[in-house]
């Protein structure tokens, strides 16, 4: 059975670009509820090991850099078939081939910088969700 979490960031190209309010209102829309927020900055450290999956790929440290250079949104979300329903609403990593009505077709700007993170999977969801949030802070 599919879990009913996911875990998202709002990444700092959208949150440069004002977009926090315009991505949580479609968040909302689509029916997820947020269980834990919080805007903070990830230094190269946490977000080289948040994103340790991607070591041998050769946009690494283009995405570390990235990921670093500014204030993010980090939150966990709450609907049924939360992962595989957030990442339909997120759309494609590359916002050109994302589809119309998406959060990346419509606030992304390119493939490396493009707006949201979403969980792949509901035990990444989990490992993610912990990254940033203790126990105490999840709701
Ligand atoms: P995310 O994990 O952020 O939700 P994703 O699952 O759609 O995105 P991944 O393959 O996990 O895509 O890649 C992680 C992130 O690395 C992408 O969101 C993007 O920011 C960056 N990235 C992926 N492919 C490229 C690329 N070819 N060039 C530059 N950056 C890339
Ligand atoms: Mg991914």
């Amino acid at each position: 059975m599919s879990g009913n979490r996911t875990f998202t960031m709002i990444k700092p190209d959208a949150v440069e670009n004002n977009y926090i309010g315009g991505i949580l209102k479609m968040i909302n829309e689509a029916g997820f509820r947020i269980k834990a927020m919080k805007f903070t900055r990830l230094t190269k450290e946490a977000a080289g090991a948040f994103y340790a999956v991607h070591k041998e790929r050769p946009f690494y440290g283009e995405l570390v850099e990235y990921m670093s250079g500014g204030p993010i949104v980090a939150a966990i979300l709450e609907k049924d078939n939360a992962v595989e329903d957030f990442r339909k609403l997120i759309g494609a990593t590359n916002p050109e081939e994302a589809e119309e009505g998406t959060i990346r077709k419509i606030y992304a700007k390119s493939i490396a910088a493009n707006a949201v993170h979403g969980s792949d999977s509901d035990e990444n969801a989990e490992i993610e969700g912990s990254f940033f949030f203790s126990q105490l802070e999840r709701f």
